[in-house]
């Protein structure tokens, strides 16, 4: 692989082997690595010498992994959508939301999508490129430096929720779950990170067996093979059954919950029957569901289900003993869903 020039993909014991190879003293890595993680562009790093600096520069390096380019906050729940640039131009998004516990930072992982779900603005024109683990922290170091200068905690809590599929950008989403948490760095604490994927049944197996715990969410969407397969493409290669089989071995190795995310699309997985399904499929595993409202996205022509509908479903799951919340749904008056804005200032 190229050498990375980007400083914040490094972790602290390659900055210290990386600064010592500048000629530079020991302590200076621990300098540079508290500018990195709090956001700092370089002439921001006054205490470092000019000369040190200045060099890091005119060879190309960079110190900040994406630039907050755009900055929309939800007039109705204080959610903020963020636009991101990349040194290469492209652009990506993200979104903060605020809770009573703690605010949580939606990152991305990918530019585009590979996956190509049927109700996703991410997936609409494929997958650009994957984003390095620098790229990912980045976006968490950028809003958190935005919100350090206000009465706010900064971010507490982290989902690997936005654009990209993260168990297609496995390495560097892996050593992203390494970089955030690292106890020198931003500290995040691990129980705070939940990773979502549309079940790539080998990568949850290799991410636990690899020492990985984030909370794992499921997109699932659909209780059987033939209606995932309609909305989900990743469906033709898991099963429903691979998909079970894969988390129960990662609730079994990590101990922690499953979630299970089921976007309600209106007149598709909406049904009786459907609840029915699902509640036959996670029954004995330690899990919760999220329903959600799908958020309408022009190009897909999907619709969400009614409300009346989402809470007879709820309700008919609770009926057979299962964990369910009807997630609100954020930001949607300034394009919250998965791709949306980024799709719009593009155009
Ligand atoms: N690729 C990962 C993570 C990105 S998508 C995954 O599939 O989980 C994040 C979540 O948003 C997924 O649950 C996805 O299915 C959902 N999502 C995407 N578009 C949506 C829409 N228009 N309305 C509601 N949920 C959507």
């Amino acid at each position: 692989m190229a050498e990375s020039k980007l400083l914040l993909d490094m972790n602290s014991d390659e900055l210290s082997d990386f600064v010592k190879d500048c000629g530079q003293p020991a302590f200076r890595a621990k300098q540079l690595y508290e500018w990195l993680v709090k956001g700092a562009d370089f002439d921001e790093m006054k205490n470092l010498p000019m000369q040190f600096v200045d060099k890091l520069k005119n060879e190309g390096y960079r110190a900040q992994g994406v630039k907050i380019i755009k900055r929309l906050e939800s007039q109705k729940d204080g959610t903020v959508k963020y636009l991101y640039s990349l040194f290469d131009g492209n652009v990506i998004e993200g979104v903060l939301m605020r809770y009573k516990y703690g605010n949580t930072i939606c990152v991305s992982t990918q530019v585009g999508c590979r996956m190509n779900c049927a109700f996703c603005a991410s997936g609409l024109d494929g997958l650009v490129r994957n984003l390095t683990a620098g790229e990912i922290l980045g976006q968490v170091v950028a809003v958190n430096r935005e919100n350090a200068t206000k009465d706010d905690r900064g971010v507490t809590n982290i989902v690997l929720m936005g654009s990209g599929e993260p168990l297609d950008n496995y390495d560097n989403v892996c050593k992203f779950l390494s970089l955030v948490s690292d106890e020198k760095g931003l500290k995040i604490s691990k129980r705070n990170v939940s990773l979502s994927t549309c079940g790539l049944c080998d990568k949850i197996v290799q991410l636990a067996d690899d020492g990985f715990t984030p909370t794992m969410t499921i997109s699932l969407h659909a209780p059987n093979d033939e209606m995932r397969k309609e909305i989900m493409p990743i469906a033709k290669k898991y099963s429903v059954k691979d998909i079970m089989r894969a988390v129960k071995y990662y609730f079994d190795k990590t101990g922690r919950r499953i979630i299970f995310e089921y976007s309600m699309i209106g007149g598709k997985n909406d049904t009786e029957e459907c609840a029915v399904q699902l509640a036959a499929l996670v029954k004995g595993l330690s899990c919760h569901i999220n329903l959600i409202p799908l958020n309408y996205v022009k190009e897909r022509g999907l619709g969400a289900s009614g409300k009346k509908n989402i809470y007879k479903f709820k309700a008919l799951l609770e009926s057979k003993g299962v964990s369910v919340t009807v997630r609100r749904s954020m930001g949607s008056d300034i394009e919250g869903a998965c791709g949306q804005l980024r799709r719009k200032v593009l155009k």
